[in-house]
């Protein structure tokens, strides 16, 4: 008898598939987003799929695949963009889009189980206390909550209230451990970090804690400007001001909002570089004076555009974050990304890449609050040429003084470009022993001394053969 066999023989009624081809498909994310990635991981697949719908029936599932050795790769919907939820050594992919209560909604704080998709859980909390999510990625609608806060980072929001590790934004994380008999963690104030951007490698997350904030019917703005440097400077002086109230800003280069925002392209020049802004009723026409003053054009406006101009647009939400690039691809397929931070505040460093680098990259920069102030973190399109250049113009951008998170990676320390993390060692060490969930995904279980080195590349050993 398989593994799989004797799984499938003890988990009772939970359900399990072994058909190749839908267990292919929830054995892939978005890792196609990266052209390095595609040559990797295209051939990965678990031997099964298993989707529990409860707490009781996660405990169980990890009870039997501790006791036979089966890895454990943690799914929500499998939007994540690295690899995160692909079963790289094999064994199950854990479902968990059927494990999807929303347990509770009071007042500022809403608390759920995983597999709830992002919009409808904002949803349910506008309708329930009239408030909502403080952030959410721009796969509102696609993704699951426990996968944004296992995997994402921070998104629509963050303007105001700053990335999800930021203490507060998480309010508390149930979790179970991959031990003989998995124990139930809940996870408060620091602690918290052992499961968040964690990609599922400490626990599986079976409840989760959130604080809500007002929910405005927000307006979109989508402003045009003539130069590139105009734009960011009016980004950052409307992400400054502390008398917005605001849910989004982003910048995106020209030529890509005329070229791949095709549903808003007649609201656009060929020329424009465009901020694309989420702001509450009350402050948009002070904020509208002050993007005119500094040169823009608005060249749509939510509440002032006619039935038939707003019909068939995709939310503003679904232009920008990783959907800027999403759109990119579906136009240009060389195109790929970049996820970095620039120099405080540097304007001018953003204007000098995009001179250095014509022709390779267009620039899209998303401001976001961190720490009190105005951050510039960006997701630039890159026209891909071959691995070698990428790893250069990533290179060149670190000497620029940028920070890179290569989202051309597999691994949790290269992604960050980190050393080995001898804290999430030892988290690992201690809520998963034998090193089952997600393998592959963490250099520092194999490897604790490992010292990052951007010439080169590691390969898991474990890591699925193509032929199999
Ligand atoms: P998955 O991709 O299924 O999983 C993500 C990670 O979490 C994996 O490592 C998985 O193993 C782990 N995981 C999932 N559920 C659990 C659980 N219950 N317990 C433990 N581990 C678990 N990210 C952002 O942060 N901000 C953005 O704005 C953003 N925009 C995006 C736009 C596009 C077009 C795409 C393709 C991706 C974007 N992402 C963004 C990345 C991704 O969508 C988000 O991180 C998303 O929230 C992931 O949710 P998911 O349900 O798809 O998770």
């Amino acid at each position: 008898m398989t593994p799989i066999e004797a799984l499938t023989q003890r988990i009772g009624d939970i359900p399990v598939t072994t058909m190749e081809k839908a267990v292919k498909a929830k054995s892939r994310d978005f890792f196609w987003y990266s052209p390095v990635l595609k040559d990797r991981l295209d051939h990965i697949s678990a031997d099964a799929v298993v989707t529990p719908r409860t707490e009781a029936e996660v405990l169980q599932v990890l009870t039997v695949c501790h006791a036979l050795d089966i890895p454990v790769t943690a799914r929500g919907a499998g939007t994540g963009n690295y690899g995160q939820a692909m079963p790289l050594a094999g064994g199950i992919v854990l479902d968990l889009a059927r494990f999807n209560q929303i347990k509770s909604i009071r007042d500022g704080v809403v608390v759920a189980e995983p597999g709830v998709l992002i919009g409808d859980l904002d949803d349910a909390c506008k309708d329930a206390v009239g408030q909502e999510l403080r952030m959410h990625p721009s796969t509102r609608e696609t993704a699951t909550i426990g996968g944004f806060v296992a995997g994402g980072s921070g998104g629509v929001g963050s303007i105001t209230w700053g990335s999800l590790a930021v203490p507060g934004n998480i309010l508390r994380i149930r979790m179970a451990t991959m031990e003989a008999t998995p124990r139930l963690v809940d996870l408060t104030g620091p602690d918290i970090m052992k499961a968040h951007h964690a990609y599922g490698l400490t626990g599986i997350i079976t409840e989760i804690t959130l604080p809500l904030a007002p929910a405005p019917d927000w307006i979109e703005l989508l402003v045009g400007f003539d130069d590139w440097q105009s734009c960011l400077e009016a980004g950052y002086t409307v992400a400054r001001n502390d008398g917005f109230w605001l849910k989004e800003v982003g910048a995106v280069q020209a030529p890509a909002p005329y070229k791949y925002f095709r549903r808003h392209q007649k609201f656009l020049n060929e020329t424009d570089n465009v901020l694309c802004i989420l702001v509450a009723p009350n402050s948009v026409d002070a904020l509208v004076d002050v993007v005119s003053h500094a040169g823009g054009r608005i060249a749509f406006r939510s509440d002032q555009a006619s039935a038939e101009d707003r019909k068939g647009l995709p939310h503003l939400h679904h232009l920008l974050w990783n959907h800027t690039t999403l759109r990119a691809l579906k136009t240009d397929p060389e195109i790929t990304y970049l996820q970095m931070g620039y120099p405080e505040n540097d304007i001018a460093a953003c204007v000098a890449i995009a001179k250095r680098f014509e022709g390779e990259i267009i620039n899209h920069v998303e401001f976001t609050r961190g720490q009190g102030k105005v951050r510039m973190g960006s997701l630039p399109l890159v026209r891909f040429r071959d691995e070698a250049r990428l790893r250069e113009v990533m290179a060149q951008l670190e000497d620029m003084g940028c920070e890179i998170w290569n989202p051309h990676s597999y691994t949790w320390e290269e992604g960050n470009r980190s050393d080995a993390d001898a804290g999430l060692i030892a988290m690992k060490r201690e809520f998963d022993p034998k090193g089952l969930l997600n393998p592959g995904k963490m250099i520092g279980w194999d490897n604790p001394d490992y010292v990052f080195d951007p010439k080169s590349e590691h390969v898991f050993g474990g890591l699925r053969r193509a032929d199999r």
